[in-house]
């Protein structure tokens, strides 16, 4: 079955053609290096390596370049290493910052089962990169020197709204925000600014005078044509990119090639809450990788890596997802099944077909899935089933030859409440008399996702229903 994408740009699904079917070029915006990365972030880096999987299955290992690029030049890595660091110079603070933070990007992430990018530019390595387009852009007529700064013309841009769906007079008329007296239009972005004493600057381009740092999206410009060329395959992120970040990355990466498109096929995941809400700090929902897999702050307990991806493509990534514990415990129940039914089974052969198509099919995952469940029956039912289920898990990046003690980790450190779950089981049979099954269904989950199960039994002759207990795993 061809492969086939939704595409951002024109709004529809379509088979994918590759430019060169011998190299096709994907790059994925990546994160800012100031803080642990959160469970939202985790969305588009599993998303598009499941998609970077299937590139490489489809067209040969040796035939995907994958780029998913670091920024680690940004206001919130300054502030971030000015109050971390008060003491370091602010270089050494901010040198500190990105090191550490990056370090924890990649354990975090290798721990879902994500296979490394074929490159990972950091934009500081490509500040030259980025002088060179800025130059080309003021040489072009797109882009202006206005009091130390460089900024885009936008109205220069015929084209400009396209990927978002927005005309520049609406842009124009909703731009709420204080104008900058410099800029020549109330939509103009800013390609370079001047850096305050003690900042990370760079020798500035455009003859300014004074030493300076890129704006965020030509970072991702320069960094693309560097590694893809000016025109690639695919350009992935979250929803929340397309403005403007991906809208001014399309922006300058065409007037300064002279080219109509700067990707193919633009795809973008849709964004992650947590139970029920929008994650953030203030309401304490705020969710890391790190503490999903290091700490008993989410469900009362540490989850496996796999078992986090599980949970992530039990939706369709343009769909939005919730992100609860109900969904975490549901997929480590699948994970306890597959490790024992592959503990010691060598894979064969490819992955299921019918899995790859539905894959294939705008990365289907949530039907994916429920095939493979379908192969996890069938391996159940005959252990000569169980290699190509491996294969298969393998190829998702949903199986690393893990024990049902490894999918549950920490289990040994935790001490069982016993007086807190008899409190439980009372409240519960106290809610079934008041036939609030609602209630005694959501404290049975709650015990559950903290691997406390219970068992009811009748008594024959009374009727009284009495529930015992066990640890699961
Ligand atoms: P940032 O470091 O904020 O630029 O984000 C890195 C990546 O994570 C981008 O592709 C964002 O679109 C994506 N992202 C951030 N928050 C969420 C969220 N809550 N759900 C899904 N994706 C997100
Ligand atoms: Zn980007």
């Amino acid at each position: 079955m061809a492969l086939k994408l939704y595409n951002t740009l024109t709004r529809d699904k379509q088979v994918f053609e590759p430019l060169d079917p011998n190299n096709v070029r994907m790059y994925v915006c990546g994160p800012t290096v100031y803080d642990f990365a959160h469970i939202g972030n985790a969305r588009p880096v599993i998303v598009f390596d499941v998609l970077y999987r299937l590139l490489r299955h489809l067209y040969g290992e040796q035939h995907v370049t994958y780029v998913r690029n670091i920024t680690d030049v940004d206001d919130k890595i300054n502030a971030r290493a000015a109050r971390d660091f008060p003491d370091l110079p602010l270089n050494d603070a901010i040198a500190r910052v990105t090191a550490q933070t990056t370090a924890q990007f990649h354990s975090d992430i290798a721990a879902l089962g994500v296979l490394e990018p074929t490159v990972e530019p950091r934009a500081t390595g490509h500040i030259d990169e980025m002088k060179a387009m800025i130059e080309t852009l003021v040489a072009k007529g797109h882009a202006y020197v206005a009091e130390g700064h460089v900024l885009f013309n936008v109205p220069s841009m015929k084209d400009y709204g396209r990927l978002s769906g927005r005309s520049l007079e609406e842009m124009e008329a909703g731009a709420r925000v204080e104008v900058a007296p410099y800029k020549r239009d109330a939509m103009d972005f800013v390609l370079w600014k001047p850096s305050k004493p003690g900042e990370p600057a760079w020798p500035s381009p455009c003859g300014i005078a004074e030493p300076g740092r890129p704006g965020w999206h030509i970072e991702c410009s320069a960094m693309s044509e560097k590694h893809l060329g000016p025109v690639f395959d695919i350009h992935g992120g979250g929803i929340d990119l397309v403005f403007p970040h991906h809208e001014n990355e399309v922006a300058q990466s065409c007037c300064a090639h002279g080219t109509p498109r700067m990707a193919q096929v633009w795809m973008h995941n849709g964004f992650l809450q947590v139970e029920g809400e929008k994650m953030s700090k203030s309401l304490g929902n705020f969710i890391t990788i790190n503490e999903l897999l290091d700490t008993d702050r989410f469900g009362g307990r540490k989850w496996h890596g796999r078992v986090v991806r599980l949970a992530m493509l039990a939706t369709h990534y343009r769909q939005p997802i919730d992100w609860t514990a109900e969904r975490l415990t549901q997929a480590r129940a699948t994970m306890f099944e597959v490790a024992e039914l592959l503990s010691g089974v060598e894979a064969t052969g490819v992955p299921n077909e019918e899995v790859v198509d539905a894959l294939s099919d705008d990365l289907n995952t949530p039907s994916a899935l429920s095939i493979i469940y379908g192969l996890i029956k069938s391996a159940r039912r005959n252990p000569d089933n169980a290699p190509a289920l491996k294969a298969t898990l393998q190829f998702m990046g949903l199986y690393g030859g893990e024990s049902v003690d490894d999918l549950d980790p920490g289990h040994e450190a935790r001490a069982v409440d016993a007086a807190a779950i008899e409190a439980a089981i009372a409240a519960r049979l106290d809610a079934r008399k008041r036939k609030d099954f609602k209630e005694s269904d959501r404290i049975r989950d709650e015990l559950a996702a903290q691997g406390i199960q219970f068992k009811d039994a009748k008594d024959p002759k009374t009727g009284e229903i009495t529930t015992t207990w066990e640890v699961k795993r």
